[in-house]
């Protein structure tokens, strides 16, 4: 066997392993689209058909279709990894006119160069309208050079189409294409500047599901809401540049296990969502909030003063306590408490505000619930020898205090 032979065996060896890699990628439902391994193994079939198959009408027509079926997989992949619209009627109305002429020329015109130009030209057309659709959602890096490389195999199609068209005599005899220059350019092409298509596609669906498995980690389900790993990340990034500035909530709903008992847990999911909902519309663009613990949440503020994220609570506060539950089927109002602190100077983390702002939190619930209780401004001078002091030391102390007990 030659150099030239064996060189026909590498795209199918390599678009079958691609083909293979997406498939159990997705069945582990790691990649969404199934297209791609569909269209690289479809590929590899093209491949081994226009250049093995013993018949060769057949053999072009068959391929022909298969790679007609490959770009419109491809095309489908690009636009499911990008979130565009699929556009499958048009495409597919595309790919079955792609087909008739296809036929006519394979078996009524018997014309080896209209074919490779018509399935050179129809493949670029329905790859690169997808990649003009995915083009500017692309912002990762990853997903830049997949839409560079999908580009390259695009304009490798259309710059061969027009080179063996009309700048190359080549042989029209169908009987001539397994050992064509033709041929062999589609199989260096391939192994060269468009093998970085499949690796960059591979790459982008591996990162985006790398990103949603994260997003999912750091997501409390019932919520929607950050959890407290996500919550802590966040922080993470947004400290990254230097000290943490701002004020935190903290708010606990009140009497929860009674809701629970007394209207069963599905009630009592309906009541966290709905204090999720007051707490994301309150902090939505100000900063980040969590479902820290089980009905317990945190928001942090970033540059809000203690007397702002005060101000804030006690909106929260009212907001929920005025909540109709009815149609949740609940019969009575719900409230929650809130406590209140500010990161200071010289803090790195927000550890210690947390702990001030669940002290003042753990005030709000003693002095008798459905408030906001911000934190003692001097830490050092409360000295919490018995916890059930720490309503009057935060009073004392100057704590600030707002609404009223149920
Ligand atoms: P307090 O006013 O002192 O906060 O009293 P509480 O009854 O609300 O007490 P606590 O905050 O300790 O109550 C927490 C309860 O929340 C206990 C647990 O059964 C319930 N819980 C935790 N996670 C969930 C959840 O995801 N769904 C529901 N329905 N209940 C939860
Ligand atoms: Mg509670
Ligand atoms: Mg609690």
């Amino acid at each position: 066997m030659g150099e030239i032979d064996l060189i026909f065996y590498v795209p199918p060896i390599l678009f079958s392993s691609v083909a293979l890699t997406f498939l159990v990628l997705w069945h582990m439902k790691i990649t969404p689209a199934w297209q791609w391994s569909a269209g690289f193994a479809q590929t590899a079939a093209g491949f081994v058909i226009s250049t093995f198959l013993p018949e060769p009408y057949s053999a072009a027509f068959v391929s022909g279709l298969i790679f007609i079926g490959a770009a419109y997989c491809y095309g489908s992949g690009l636009l499911a990894h990008f979130n565009a619209p699929r556009l499958r009627i048009p495409r597919l109305l595309f790919a079955a006119t792609y087909s008739i002429v296809l036929a006519y020329l394979v078996f009524a015109e018997q014309s080896l160069v209209q074919q490779l130009f018509l399935t050179d030209v129809g493949f670029a057309l329905l790859l690169g309208v997808a990649v003009w659709i995915v083009a500017r959602r692309a912002s990762r890096p990853i997903d830049i050079a997949l839409v560079v490389t999908s580009s390259i195999v695009v304009l490798d199609c259309l710059i061969r189409a027009i080179f063996f068209t009309f700048f190359t005599t080549s042989s029209d005899d169908f009987g001539d294409f397994a050992t064509s220059l033709y041929n062999l350019e589609v199989s260096v092409s391939t192994m060269t500047i468009c093998m970085f298509f499949p690796f960059t596609a591979l790459g982008a669906s591996a990162s985006a599901a790398i990103e949603r498995h994260q997003a999912a980690a750091e997501t409390d389900e019932l919520t929607g809401l950050l959890n407290r790993r996500g919550f802590k990340r966040a922080l993470e990034r947004d400290f990254s540049s230097g000290c943490p500035r701002g004020s935190l909530i903290v708010c606990d709903i009140d009497y929860f296990k009674r809701i629970n008992d007394t209207f069963g847990h599905a009630a009592g999911d309906k009541v966290i969502a709905g204090l999720a909902e007051e707490i994301r519309g309150l902090v939505a663009g100000r900063g980040s909030a969590a479902r820290y613990g089980g009905e317990e949440f945190m928001a942090f503020l970033p540059n809000a003063s203690l007397q702002e994220a005060v101000a804030l609570a006690e909106l929260l506060r009212v907001s929920f306590a005025n909540r109709d539950w009815h149609h949740e089927g609940l019969n009575r109002k719900v409230t929650t408490s809130c406590g209140v602190s500010a990161v200071r100077d010289g803090e790195a983390t927000l550890d210690c505000a947390i702990d001030r702002a669940d002290c003042a939190l753990y005030a709000a619930k003693s002095a008798g619930r459905n408030q906001v209780m911000a934190e003692i401004t001097r830490a050092a001078d409360l000295r919490i020898g018995d916890s059930r002091n720490l309503p009057a030391l935060a009073r004392s102390l100057g704590t600030t205090r707002s609404g009223a007990a149920a």
